[in-house]
């Protein structure tokens, strides 16, 4: 979209039905939903460009959950944010790297012809009165309901012991394999944290990964909770056993720094050294607490929704993505939180007036109307 595009959309609507905050998987794939519900006044504000998030991860890191082009018998690509879509026969690639999803996305946004507005920072949400005011660094956007999809990726979760900020957090790496020094000390050993002493490991770097518990070894079939398959076969690699030294059970109580000699000291008082700076893959906090004022907390920290993902709250404020939780299920991954989309596009519909009966029905015979949490939590069989 141009310049005078953005402008035209911003001049034409006043007051918008909806804006959704995040052009990511969230912020497209319920875009795409709230286009097929029938919403025409609605816009995607990104304070970047489409996919963002994605373009910027490690060059080397790849999707964890495979692609695969399944759909013709109605089961959609596990990394398909709408129905009809496979990243697997759009790119003919597996496990695409940030940079290729995030091309996916941009070419879905142009696909479905989605009004995104990029390069639009939201710094501040109010509501006033039935109207939420979204505040951009030089304008104010008004809508009836505003869905909140700006994801984790670009809030990251900084460590909270004594020396933290020595270290370098993984969603700030462009390369591993640009990385200089021999001895890296990684901390946090769930899916960046073996991802980055994988590719660490393939450069012939020797690599200490610690975490407060142990990923690698949880018994769930759950990959919200233990280890991905993809994870587990990277793990299998003779240069990752030759290596990686891993450390369960180790929670980090401090990390020093004297003349260019880095030590991390576990809290069971074990000290590592290291000459290269440490570091974090210990997660993020997400966007969510950016709009904390709009939801009431969980005790976890996460918001809490009703069973439309709808602030319990603020009327008219949704949550979609990776941060939505209900009880212990957690929607971190796209095949799981895309199931939630058509659900907040269904209730914003209705309260319009929209008749919705087809779009659900659609939605659901693509399990893609996840509205029954009662089949959530399933374990796989051990045989
Ligand atoms: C290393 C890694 C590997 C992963 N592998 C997988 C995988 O294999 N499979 C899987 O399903 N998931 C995977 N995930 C998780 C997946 O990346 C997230 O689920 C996904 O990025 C979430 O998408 P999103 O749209 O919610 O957030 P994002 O992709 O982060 O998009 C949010 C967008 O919001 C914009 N934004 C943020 N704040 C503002 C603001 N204030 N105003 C305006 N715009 C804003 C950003 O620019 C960004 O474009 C992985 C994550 C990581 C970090």
């Amino acid at each position: 979209m141009t310049e005078g595009d953005q402008a035209a959309i911003s001049a034409d609507s006043d007051v918008y039905d909806v804006v959704i905050v995040g052009a990511g998987a969230s912020g497209i794939g319920v875009a795409i939903a709230i286009q097929h519900a029938g919403i025409e006044n609605y816009v995607v504000v990104d304070r970047d460009t489409v996919g963002a998030s994605f373009a910027a991860w490690p060059a080397e890191t790849r999707f964890i959950t495979p692609s695969f082009p399944s759909n013709s018998i109605g089961m959609l690509d596990l990394n398909s944010i709408g129905i009809g879509i496979s990243p697997a026969f759009n790119m003919r690639i597996e496990h695409p790297t940030g940079q290729e999803f995030a091309s996916h996305l941009q070419s879905l946004a142009e696909f479905f012809e989605l009004p995104v507005l990029e390069n639009t920072n939201i710094v501040d949400i109010q509501k006033v009165d039935d109207l939420f005011h979204l505040k951009t660094e030089d304008q104010t956007v008004h809508s009836r309901y505003v869905i909140w999809a700006a994801g984790e990726y670009q809030y990251p979760a900084m460590g909270h012991f004594d020396g933290a900020e020595l270290c370098q957090h993984t969603s700030t790496i462009e390369r591993y394999g640009a990385l200089e020094g021999d001895d890296f000390l990684i901390i946090g050993g769930y899916e960046s944290g073996i991802d980055a002493a994988y590719h660490l490991a393939l450069n012939d770097k020797k690599v200490s990964v610690f975490d407060q518990n142990c990923p690698w070894g949880a018994e769930s079939s759950d990959p919200s909770i233990a280890l991905s398959t993809y994870s587990f076969e990277r793990m299998r690699n003779q240069k990752f056993g030759d290596h990686v030294d891993l450390h369960p059970e180790s929670r980090v109580q401090s990390i020093s720094c004297d003349e260019g000699v880095y030590s991390l000291t576990t809290e069971s008082g074990q000290v590592f050294h290291s000459n290269r700076q440490p570091i974090l893959a210990n997660g993020f906090d997400g966007s969510h607490k950016f709009v904390s004022h709009l939801f009431e907390q969980r005790d976890d920290g996460f918001p809490s929704l009703n069973e439309k993902d709808e602030s319990t709250i603020v009327p008219g404020m949704f949550l979609c993505g990776p941060s939505v939780r209900h009880d212990g299920h957690i929607f971190c991954f796209i095949f799981k939180y895309r199931q939630r989309f058509a659900v907040v596009a269904e209730a914003i519909a209705s309260s319009l007036g929209f008749e919705t009966e087809e779009f659900v029905e659609a939605y659901k015979s693509w399990g893609m109307y996840l509205d029954d949490l009662s089949c959530c939590g399933q374990e796989c069989l051990t045989c």
